[in-house]
């Protein structure tokens, strides 16, 4: 039997020790930034999301841990949403 159950989603970020946490952050913010334009959140929602975020319980060294997603990234892709059941933004 496979380890891995049908349908299961699999972190590929799990094996934090193939990389520091900065330069984890720096392809980050580099895949942020080279978002195409049509994707990406205006800056002005950009930045009201995340100071939602940065008072939110939920959010756990800069991740929300409702859905597992790192909330600048989340909060800069123009289609994603809050994923709380009474959405925050
Ligand atoms: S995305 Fe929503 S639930 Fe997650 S940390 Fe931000 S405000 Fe909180």
């Amino acid at each position: 039997m496979s380890e891995q159950k049908e349908g299961l989603r699999v972190c590929r970020k799990c094996l934090l020790y193939t990389e520091s946490r900065e330069e984890f952050f720096q392809k980050l913010e580099a895949y942020i930034a080279n978002l195409d334009e049509e994707d990406r959140t205006d800056q002005e929602t950009y930045e009201s999301r995340l100071q939602i975020c940065a008072r939110c319980p939920h959010l756990t060294d800069g991740m929300c841990v409702l859905c597992g997603c790192y909330v600048e990234l989340r909060a800069a892709l123009r289609v994603r949403r809050c994923p709380d059941i009474v959405r925050k933004w």
